[in-house]
């Protein structure tokens, strides 16, 4: 079979996703390759599909047994001769697999990477044809990364037993030049072709909800009830807001778990399985909770807490809608939620670490902090301003709650002028915190003491701004090029000759800024209409009772994408199937036949 043929007959797909066909084609000739691509955008293929058709075995090192089981489940119920070696396995078992492996019986096999450096792994390994090492989740073999895994660090010597050196390939959905780096130099890759895929995601709906902390509970469960019987992960800044928020959403009627690092590791798994099974729809966390949740339908998640910084945030929010479906990622903010990351930043202690390392670090943990705080207050395209800070430049989303709301225009001349003054009256030398401290009188801060600016006539000229309000005003004061920052290490704020102007009655030009007037309203276009809902049931039935004969979550069977488009194009026949995405040949020939009978019975019940 050729890459399409195996794209269409083994996964049901018609087309490929950005990267996956150059990346497969570049396997297949033979390279090494590199793919960095955000959640969701369909790395499992990228290596899957050549995996199948290199004529020997492929390895895949992945860092979890929950992510293994996961793919592998997948593969099976695509017909895919899979296995995966891990700890979960009895001893038995795991003869049973390796002996397998020996026999040539699959094409694919999953591995912990503890397992590659035992003697009985070894053994199979030199006696087999390997033609490709996967690394997933690469990251790990970095220590700059945020789940460094010394087992890693095998891998490449694992490689190099081998007589035959195979092709070698790393994904990863995170990685900064530093991490880049040492995956290619400590998995050993030569001259590997580099694939980065951008990191936007289009099916995802971001929005932030600023609201007071006592009313947060009330927004949680308005915006569950919009959304009913759909998985949902409530992300929480303690464990405490977990304990609570759970029981409080379980006597209110939702079916809910909870997951964080103060629960046993026998409740934790429970917990976390009752979600992937279905059982729970809502799971309140820690972001202790996340990696390795393959979940692909999770319709939103929340922040019931402000996160420390925007990488934690879109990672986070990112487990939203890997399916492609629409999906929310709704922040609730509210001042009090600085403190608590402040508490969080102040009260950091690592004794690897000496003082001015810890200072260092404290330092750049508010500037991120202060970019998070940015975000949340801020007019513009919420995904647009979280891919700038990841270096990605794209246009404005369109389709989240900024772009989706309206704005009133307000006359902000009198403020801005206040700001102007300040700037002009300290001879424009100070950067935004003096300039913010000056504007609200601020008695803590020493240099405008020695400076006597307690004098001028803008000291506390602005007293009944909040500092973040100033801050952000100055910032779009900014984007409206009315003032520039000098410099890059410690920028100092300058005036643009209109400022200067309209400072000075030069100019009798307004300053209008944009303050939020109404809600950007999500809209999804993939919903099932009434019409529909009676046939979407009676297929999330039949899935869900296949799912547990068979003991795997729901969403190995098919997915929710796949019962929209059975709803929508209604196949009568068992070829009507191969239409819809997400049947390959195997499921067709396992489920075909009970659909078409749901599919049937819904016609004649109508
Ligand atoms: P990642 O590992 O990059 O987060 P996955 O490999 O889990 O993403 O893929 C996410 C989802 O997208 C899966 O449900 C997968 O089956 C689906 N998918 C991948 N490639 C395609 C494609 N070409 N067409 C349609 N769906 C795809």
């Amino acid at each position: 079979m050729n890459k399409y043929q195996v794209l269409k007959n083994v996964f049901g797909y018609e087309i490929f996703r950005s990267g996956q066909e150059e990346i497969i084609d570049k396997i297949i000739s033979g390279s090494d390759v590199l793919g960095i691509m955000p959640t969701g955008a369909g790395k499992s293929l990228c290596f899957q599909i050549p995996a199948l058709i290199l004529p020997g075995i492929t390895i895949v090192v992945s860092p979890l047994i929950s992510l293994m089981k996961d793919q592998v489940h997948s593969l099976i119920q695509n017909g895919v001769k899979a296995a995966f070696l891990n700890s979960s396995l009895s001893s038995g078992q795991y003869k049973k697999a390796l002996s397998n492996l020996e026999k040539g019986l699959y094409k694919i096999i999953y591995v912990a990477p503890e397992r590659l450096e035992t003697e009985s792994f070894l053994n199979v390994s030199s006696k087999i044809n390997i033609s490709m090492v996967v690394v997933d989740e690469s990251h790990c073999v970095s220590q700059w990364g945020h789940d460094f895994r010394p087992s890693y660090l095998k891998i490449s010597s694992f490689v190099n037993t081998l007589e035959k050196r195979p092709i070698v390939t790393a994904f990863t959905a995170t990685a900064t030049q530093n991490v880049q780096m040492d995956i290619k130099k400590l998995l050993g890759l030569r001259n590997p072709y580099c694939v980065t895929t951008g990191f936007e995601r289009k099916n995802l709906y971001f929005d932030v909800i600023e609201t007071k902390t006592k009313d947060k509970i009330g927004e949680t469960i308005k915006l569950l009830s919009d959304i009913k019987n759909e998985s949902v992960i409530i992300y929480c800044g303690t464990r405490k807001k977990v304990e609570q928020l759970c029981d409080i959403l379980n006597k209110k009627g939702y079916s809910t778990s909870r997951y964080h690092a103060g629960l046993s590791a026998v409740e934790r798994r429970r917990n976390q399985e009752d979600f992937i099974y279905d059982h729970k729809k809502v799971f309140v966390a820690t972001n202790a909770f996340g990696m390795g949740i393959d979940k692909p339908d999770i319709r939103m998640i929340i922040h019931f807490n402000m996160p420390k910084n925007i990488e934690s945030y879109y990672q986070e929010a990112g487990r939203a809608g890997r399916d492609g479906e629409p999906a929310k990622c709704i922040m609730l903010y509210s001042d009090s939620d600085i403190s608590l990351n402040r508490f969080f930043i102040d009260n950091t202690n690592n004794d690897d670490l000496d003082i001015d390392q810890l200072k260092d670090i404290k330092a750049q943990d508010y500037k991120n902090l202060d970019k998070m705080i940015e975000y949340c207050k801020g007019n513009a395209c919420y995904q647009k301003y979280m891919l700038d800070y990841f270096g990605e430049h794209i246009d404005s989303c369109g389709n989240c709650g900024n772009c989706l709301a309206e704005f009133d225009e307000i006359d902000f001349t009198s403020e801005a002028k206040k700001i102007f003054a300040c700037i002009l009256e300290t001879e424009q030398q100070y950067g935004i915190k003096m300039i913010c401290d000056i504007l609200k009188g601020s008695k803590n801060n020493e240099r405008i003491f020695q400076m006597g600016y307690d004098n001028i006539l803008s000291y506390g000229s602005m007293k009944n701004f909040s500092l973040i309000s100033l801050k952000n005003h100055i910032k779009e004061l900014v984007n409206k090029k009315y003032i520039f920052l000098y410099g890059t290490k410690y920028p100092i704020l300058k005036l643009y000759d209109i400022a200067h102007d309209i400072v000075c009655g030069k100019s009798k030009e307004s300053v209008i800024i944009k303050k939020r007037k109404s809600k950007g309203v999500f809209f999804s276009s993939n919903k099932i209409n009434i019409y529909e809902q009676p046939l979407y049931d009676l297929l999330v039935k039949l899935r869900t009772q296949i799912a547990k004969e068979q003991k795997v979550p729901a969403y190995i069977i098919f997915s929710d994408k796949t019962i929209k488009q059975i709803c929508k194009k209604l196949p009568v026949e068992l070829q009507d199937l191969l239409q819809i995405s997400g049947f390959g040949k195997n499921k067709l020939e396992k489920y075909g036949d009970l659909i078409i009978k749901t599919v049937n019975e819904y016609f004649m019940g109508l």
